[in-house]
């Protein structure tokens, strides 16, 4: 493949057949990434429909099919095509920060209370148990069709907050009926839970401010106590995804759609398959957004039973979805797969009281290091998206092999964070250095033009998964 360096974020890989698109990756020299996750980017650009180029991310590594960091845009009405690997096995995985009203000063005398208590009402691990338990189907669907607005009107959470979640809360769409039984089996278990190892809910607090009058209007200020919540759609999104590229695979061949790596399985957008994945994959969503919904309100009622203080939710945002999108007239299905939508100020999809500053992006870091609160720029690229973390740069399996847990967790102590987590292997496999700087991902995200910088965040304490 031919790598030309375009601006010192910004490399093209020039367009050979059966490539439709160039790719463009938006690193720096540091940051490149290996070979195979270059040659994915290759990969998606083969895609029937798909418009611009096969973009990546500062924090673009190897994932299934599609690389983690990759955004893809088809045209609709050119036959432009679906991919469940284009958006990932947690569907809706994302991001939520809530501020709180508290200086970290005093979070001091009441920290390790705080945390146990935390701790305590976080559902988490591999098994089942969430927040919520189900008494059936019934009510699942629900979740399915209402995402956190069904949170929200079953008490777990004020109005506000839907007003701060992207889609209001649910994404429209869903259709319960393309959900299968395993996928709802598995969901009627996990309703309000965190899952596995790279999620968490983290106590921060804003170390620095970037922008005075973005922080202001996204409700931050200096020494602030924050809490961010990362979770998904656990089995559930899961399963949708494994049901619906099998059901993918077979049906490509009777769309005359060849791909060079069965993990890019796709249809048309436009046709049975591809809007049976589409209602699907907005079920999963908003299983997704009611457990960060579910999930912040048991931060509340911690925050104030302990520290007697509130938490406002300041935006909540996927990193893993495909959305049907207006692009310069055109209807684009535009995938995100471990990338973030970042929209500019004035775009008619921002809350109003958001309008002039563009829509809140979060970029958790690690356990050890900073994360970052961004936001969209005018113009953008990759249509208007932008990085959704540090990215690893290690597997969990090798981060597993050369740390172990009780020593990682002595260490991050021994710097003031307060850990809880689920399992010393799991913890192991999110030791810090297992990902790529975040600072150096935060810096080639600005530096590509993709967002701008808003406030940088520290850990205090980590719940993990
Ligand atoms: P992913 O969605 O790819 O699983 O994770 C998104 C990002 O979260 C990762 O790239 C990593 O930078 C970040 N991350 C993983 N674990 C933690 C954690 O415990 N705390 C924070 N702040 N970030 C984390
Ligand atoms: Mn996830
Ligand atoms: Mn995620």
């Amino acid at each position: 493949m031919k790598l030309v360096q375009e601006t010192p974020f910004r490399f093209r890989i020039e367009r050979q057949a059966p490539m439709r698109v160039p790719g463009v990756v938006f690193v720096s020299r540091d940051l490149m990434p290996e070979e195979q996750a270059l040659q994915q980017i290759v990969n998606v650009a083969t895609l029937p429909g798909i418009v611009g180029a096969s973009y990546g991310m500062p924090d673009l590594h190897w994932g299934y099919g599609f690389p983690i960091g990759g955004v893809a845009a088809t045209d609709v009405s050119a036959g432009g095509v679906v991919s469940p690997g284009g958006v990932g096995f947690d569907i809706s995985c994302g991001v939520r920060l809530l501020a709180a009203d508290l200086h970290r000063e005093g979070l001091v005398p009441v920290m390790d209370r705080l945390m146990d208590d935390l701790d305590a009402a976080t559902p988490r691990g591999l098994g089942g148990g969430g927040v919520w338990r189900l008494p059936g189907p019934a009510q699942l669907d629900r979740v399915l069709r209402e995402g956190a607005c069904f949170a929200v009107r079953a008490g777990h959470g004020e109005a506000r907050d839907l007003d701060r979640c992207e889609d209001q809360g649910a994404v429209a769409g869903a259709d319960p009926g393309q959900v299968g039984t395993r996928a709802v089996e598995r969901g009627l278990l996990q309703v309000g839970s965190l899952g596995s190892g790279n999620h968490f809910l983290e106590v921060q607090a804003v170390e620095e401010i970037y922008d005075e009058a973005v922080a202001a209007a996204f409700g931050l200020r200096l020494g602030q106590v924050c809490v961010m919540i990362h979770c998904g759609s656990r089995g559930l999104g899961h399963q949708i995804c494994t049901d619906h590229v099998r059901a993918m695979d077979k049906a490509m061949i009777d769309y005359g759609i060849g791909v060079p790596d069965r993990q890019l399985a796709c249809v048309p957008v436009d046709s049975p398959e591809g809007r049976g994945y589409l209602g699907a994959m907005a079920a999963a969503a908003n299983y997704g957004r009611a457990n960060r919904q579910l999930l912040a309100e048991a931060a509340r009622r911690a925050f104030r039973q302990v520290a007697g203080a509130a938490l406002a939710l300041v935006y909540d945002v996927s990193h893993n979805l495909a959305k049907v999108e207006e692009h310069d007239g055109r209807r684009l299905c535009v995938h995100r797969k471990g990338a973030t939508r970042a929209l500019p100020p004035h775009h008619p999809d921002l809350p109003a009281d958001l309008a002039p500053f563009g829509q809140p992006v979060f970029i958790p870091g690690t356990m050890g290091t900073a994360s970052y609160v961004l936001t969209g720029v005018p113009g953008g690229h990759a249509f208007h998206s932008t990085c959704h973390g540090a990215g690893r740069v290690q597997s969990r399996h090798q981060a597993a092999r050369s740390t172990s847990g009780r020593e990682l967790r002595a260490r991050l102590e021994g710097r003031g964070i307060a850990v809880r987590g689920s399992s010393w292997r799991g913890l192991a496999e999110e030791k810090p250095d297992a990902y790529k700087d975040v600072d150096a991902v935060v810096a080639a995200s600005v530096g590509a033009g993709l967002c701008r910088m808003v406030a940088r965040l520290v850990p205090l304490g980590v719940v993990k998964g």
